[in-house]
């Protein structure tokens, strides 16, 4: 259903809270009718969804208001700050904490660096501490969600292969945080949740059917959100772009495949390329792969013809991936999200002309292939967002003073 963002099948109940969320938050004030056209349900389904979003307190009415088609009504108003969420991204070497609110308003955000070496228990332990920090500053929140690098073993609550951080595998994120915390934790993969962001922050879900968030950082990854639902996969981690081979034929990965795209575009390739072939850019001292890659950027830009030729490289390859998601999954349009946006035009016309060269014209004809403009990182976003949907899907779970339900 094009145009509107709302469900009318019973069994997305949480996408279409976020749809009603989203639209009160857009227009602050608005009555069930415009909201029932707005999102393409029908107005049974908005009085059965605010009337359970009312019990929560998470709306309120607000007097009566003259809707879009003239006719008095009830108006109905978010009251977005009642129910906090944390939102946690971990990354291979930095980790982002943020306060945000149910309609995606962030409240405050940390970002911590930390070093490949060092020991796992030592970065949990400085994660879990700043989420006690806005625990006592911000007395409202009721879950939290983080996203991880993937694949992600949903069941197992574990990354499986984070390629460079084999210290990791053994953590179980959901036991870790749910013992520390008593607050229900939602995790997802890195490339779903920015996915997740994009669909709900970014502007798209009234205009595409599906959507490809190409998450080219660290890792490489993809998250797909067809017409609301994630594409999770059996394990839910589908959509590992990132370990295809482009070269069946070229070095062994640490997942156990040959020559995979993430080897040759992600954000510590582009650094390698560059201590080959443009040292001179890199600035001395320890660096990590994003600083690595925003001074070969720079350099690029400021029109050094050897930093743009390694970027255009990485670029080609970033292409490659375009051509292996449309083929895929035939997406309205993709952002490309993380460290390597930081890139933005300088990538663009080469992954623009190997997907016109690659792709039938049918489809590169109606694929629409972006730089991610959202203002916060959407991985971050996207975690709280994960846990936000839990919320809207069934706010009696959950309360910022007491006890909470199962948070798988
Ligand atoms: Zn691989």
């Amino acid at each position: 259903m094009r145009g509107t963002i709302g469900k009318n099948n019973s069994d997305l109940p949480e996408m279409n809270r976020s749809a009603v969320v989203k639209i009160l938050q857009q227009q602050e004030v608005c009555s069930r009718a415009d909201i029932a056209r707005q999102t393409g349900l029908t107005q049974a389904a908005i009085t059965k969804i605010v009337a359970s979003m009312m019990e929560m307190g998470i709306v309120s009415e607000a007097g009566i208001i003259t809707g879009c088609d003239n006719r008095r009504s009830i108006g109905l108003r978010l009251n977005a700050g009642k129910h906090q969420i944390i939102g946690v991204k971990f990354a291979r070497q930095m980790f982002a904490v943020g306060v945000f609110d149910i309609s995606g308003k962030i409240y405050t955000q940390t970002e911590t660096k930390y070093s490949l070496e060092e020991n796992p228990q030592k970065v949990l332990s400085a994660m879990k501490k700043q989420i006690h920090d806005m625990l006592k500053k911000y007395e409202n929140v009721v879950s939290i969600g983080l996203a991880v690098p993937g694949p992600y073993l949903r069941d197992e609550g574990r990354i499986a292969v984070v390629t460079r951080m084999t210290a990791w595998h053994t953590i179980n994120f959901i036991e870790e945080f749910k013992e520390e915390f008593h607050k229900p934790v939602f995790i997802e993969h890195d490339a779903n949740a920015g996915a997740l962001a994009e669909w709900l922050f970014g502007g798209h879900a009234q205009s595409a059917s599906t959507l490809a968030y190409f998450l080219v950082g660290e890792g490489v990854g993809a998250g797909i959100i067809e017409r609301g639902t994630l594409f999770r996969g059996m394990q839910g981690s589908a959509c590992e772009i990132g370990h295809v081979s482009v070269d069946v034929h070229g070095p062994r990965c640490e997942c156990g495949n040959y020559g995979c795209l993430e080897m040759y575009c992600s954000a510590s390739a582009l650094w390698k390329k560059a201590q080959t072939h443009v040292p001179e850019c890199l600035p001395n001292g320890t660096l990590q792969s994003c600083d690595a890659c925003n001074a070969v950027f720079q350099a690029a830009w400021a029109g050094h013809q050897k930093a743009l030729d390694v970027v255009r490289e990485t670029a080609e390859y970033i292409g490659y991936g375009c051509v292996t998601l449309i083929n895929a999954y035939n997406p309205d349009i993709i952002i490309i999200g993380d460290v390597m946006s930081q890139g933005g035009d300088l990538l663009m016309p080469t992954i623009q002309k190997v997907v016109q060269q690659r792709v039938i014209p049918e489809l590169y004809n109606r694929v629409q292939i972006k730089i991610s403009t959202l203002t916060i990182d959407p991985t971050l976003y996207g975690a709280a967002a994960t846990a936000t949907n839990k919320v809207l899907q069934l706010p009696s779970k959950f309360s910022s003073a007491g006890k909470w339900g199962s948070g798988k």
